[in-house]
């Protein structure tokens, strides 16, 4: 069985009072909500807050993005020692907004899973297709070689503690969303490269989420797709009450 896991990525939103007021109104909404995994992706400076407010609840919090090495002469960057130092256990990696704005590539998400893997944090690695190629029908050959460049070298007991996010670019805060149909297809693909990395057992435990324009009023018919296991939300996971209709969709 793979727990879904309903996942919000605060992108450069809120400071770290703003985090706590979220925090405040939304952990009371999700209390003893325990049918899926949630997680939330603050920014940098509200991270330790929002870790030393959510420990011991059923939410817990990772950091948007890190270096793979443990420190050095790489200003503006944090690392993985810095990062399990206050207790984050989790991590996005490749989300599109990075790759498109500062050229972040899929061998430094290698990198970076890899290093997050070696201590001991779970990765959320984003992928997706722009939509030109999508039109072009490029969708699976995208994916695949985002997927493959991604798990280079990563064994099927490493790849444990992977989730892929599935995000067309097409559909990130643009409010396009891609039909149920069109995400379950993709996810199909991405388990099939999956195995072809890691293995059908890998393929079949991995968690794939889907990502782009999630609503508490497209949520039901996403998580009614079996391929669908969960998802990673952007806009709509920056109000309380919105992100904890969409946790509990039906
Ligand atoms: C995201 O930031 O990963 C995302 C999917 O954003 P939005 O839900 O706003 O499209």
């Amino acid at each position: 069985m793979r727990k879904p896991i309903i996942a919000g990525n605060w992108k450069m939103y809120k400071t770290p009072k703003e985090s706590l007021a979220f925090l405040e109104s939304f952990l009371p909404l999700v209390k003893g909500h325990d049918r899926d995994e949630i997680i939330l992706f603050p920014t940098m400076t509200s991270l330790a807050a929002v870790l030393e407010v959510v420990a011991g609840t059923n939410v817990r919090a990772g950091a948007q993005n890190m270096h793979w090495l443990n420190e050095g002469a790489y200003t503006g960057e944090t690392s993985p020692t810095m990062l399990t130092a206050i207790g984050c256990r989790q991590v996005l990696l490749g989300h599109s907004e990075q790759r498109m704005y500062f050229n972040e590539t899929f061998e430094r998400v290698n990198l970076k899973l890899k290093a997050a893997i070696s201590h001991g944090m779970d990765a959320m690695v984003c992928v997706g297709e722009l939509l030109a190629e999508r039109e072009a029908m490029q969708t699976e050959e995208v994916l695949r070689t985002q997927v493959r460049a991604a798990l280079h070298n990563i064994t099927a007991s490493e790849a444990q503690r992977l989730v892929i996010a599935y995000e067309p670019i097409w559909a990130i805060g643009t409010g396009a969303t891609a039909t149920p149909e069109m995400a379950a297809e993709a996810h199909e693909m991405i388990r099939k490269e999956l195995a072809h990395c890691c293995g059908s057992q890998t393929a079949q435990e991995t968690r794939i989420l889907y990502g782009g324009s999630v609503k508490p009023e497209n949520i039901n018919t996403l998580m009614a797709q079996e391929q669908i296991d969960g998802v990673l939300v952007g806009g709509a996971s920056l109000v309380p009450e919105s992100f904890a209709r969409i946790v509990r969709y039906e």
